[in-house]
């Protein structure tokens, strides 16, 4: 009953913890989960405000697939604002969240036996939605020692004939890297020698970042890449909309129109009150972004000095995101207090979540081992009592020569 291709598919994996950290929470365990990925953060006010104003206005109705105009233009506005590019309103689709944006392109686009060039370290959703266009991914695997960021050498042998997109995730979720302009020209330059090749760049996370580090996306560092560049970006993450569920794509019309067509036959678009709201919080006041990363960054700083203290565990710092990417390199080989060696980081993650409470989800998810994820857009007092809980855990593992 169930389709042939359907065998390589999974749910998300970061949902897979969630839900079995739930059911051990369900079960009466005080577990700490720090598997999502969503900021803890309210959404602001004006923007609820702006959302309830448009249901009680009636803007409850049908809105065009592609979105309603108004956001169009404020889309196309920030676009210019923001990132210094010229798009227009026919260019832009709004879907629900980035990820059907997302979702919309690579079924729009794939044919089966297209290859999508995928970094790794990945979002999860990257190369399930490219087995559900039955198309091939393909991933180009960076490690700590390039920041987890692809280089030009990289993406060159990543790429093919079949080749059709190459996805850039900028911050990157799992690893809160953020990709410097030179850094992403040296992709471009790259990618201008591959004509058939399209670029995906998902920027959901571009206000999220620290330390003044700036924020470019491809289309800007290399306009003549314009007519092959699809820039995603969304509400859920710098805005705190997650529940909302709105994003945006700005491309060349013809995909944009393809795009349109596989949205017309799946949800119809974004809930027309929820695009409102999406106006007002493009258009009004963004004090609380830096506010908000104020209080990352300040539990970045905690979390990386409390985690590189332990033994086992060490974190380099991400520029971006609310993510820490963390080597468990050192616990790997060490035995549990119940006798069990630990083999892989999906071992250390259960091992966390059974011995301490602590849910994180396992490198090998991401597609680059071992390390684990941790999503610090949660509480100061629950990372606090993390790192204690983290310590103990490590320091139940006992080294392997020693037992
Ligand atoms: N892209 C990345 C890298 C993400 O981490 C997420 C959410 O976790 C999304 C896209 C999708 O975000 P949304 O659909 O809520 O806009």
């Amino acid at each position: 009953m169930i389709a042939k291709h359907f065998d390589s598919i999974q749910t998300s994996p970061t949902t897979a913890v969630s839900t079995r950290a739930m059911e051990l929470a369900r079960q009466g365990r005080d577990i700490i989960r720090l598997s999502a990925g969503e900021p803890d953060f309210e959404t602001p006010e004006h923007i609820k405000q702006a959302g309830m104003k448009a249901i009680t206005e009636g803007k409850t109705r049908y809105a065009p697939v592609q979105g309603v105009p108004e956001l169009r233009e404020a889309i196309a506005e920030k676009f210019r604002r923001d990132n210094g590019l010229d798009v227009d309103m026919d260019q832009i689709l709004v879907g629900v969240g980035g990820k059907q944006v997302i979702y919309n392109a690579l079924m729009a686009t794939l044919d089966p036996g297209s290859e999508v060039v995928i970094p790794a370290p990945y979002w999860v959703s990257y190369p399930y939605m490219t087995l559900l266009g039955h198309a091939k991914p393909v991933f180009a695997a960076a490690d700590s020692s390039t920041g987890f960021k692809i280089t030009a050498e990289h993406l060159d042998a990543a790429l093919s004939a079949r080749t059709k997109w190459v996805i850039i995730n900028n911050p990157c979720n799992p690893t809160g890297a953020v990709y410097r302009p030179e850094e992403l020209r040296a992709l471009a330059d790259v990618l201008v020698r591959h004509p058939h090749v399209r670029v995906l760049t998902d920027d959901v996370y571009e206000h999220i970042r620290y330390d003044g580090v700036p924020f470019a996306t491809i289309a800007q560092v290399a306009p003549e890449l314009g007519d092959r560049t699809l820039t995603v970006n969304g509400f859920s993450k710098g805005y705190c909309m997650t529940g909302w569920r709105l994003g945006y794509a700005a491309g060349p019309r013809a995909l944009i129109k393809a795009m349109i067509k596989v949205q017309s036959h799946s949800t119809s678009g974004v809930a027309t009150f929820t695009q409102w709201a999406g106006i007002a919080a493009l258009q009004g006041d963004h004090a609380f972004v830096a506010r908000n990363n104020l209080r990352f960054e300040a539990r970045r700083n905690f979390m990386l000095e409390r985690l590189n203290a332990i033994d086992g565990i060490s974190c380099d710092k991400p520029d971006g995101a609310f993510y820490l990417y963390v080597s468990c390199a050192g616990a790997i080989g060490r035995r549990t207090p119940e006798g069990k060696v630990i083999a892989t980081d999906e071992d250390f993650a259960l091992y966390l979540l059974d011995q301490v409470g602590v849910a994180v989800v396992h490198g090998a998810a991401f597609g680059v081992s071992p390390y684990f994820r941790i999503s610090y857009a949660t509480s100061e007092a629950t990372l606090e009592e993390t790192c204690d809980r983290l310590e103990k855990a490590c320091g139940a593992l006992a080294r392997g020569k020693e037992t």
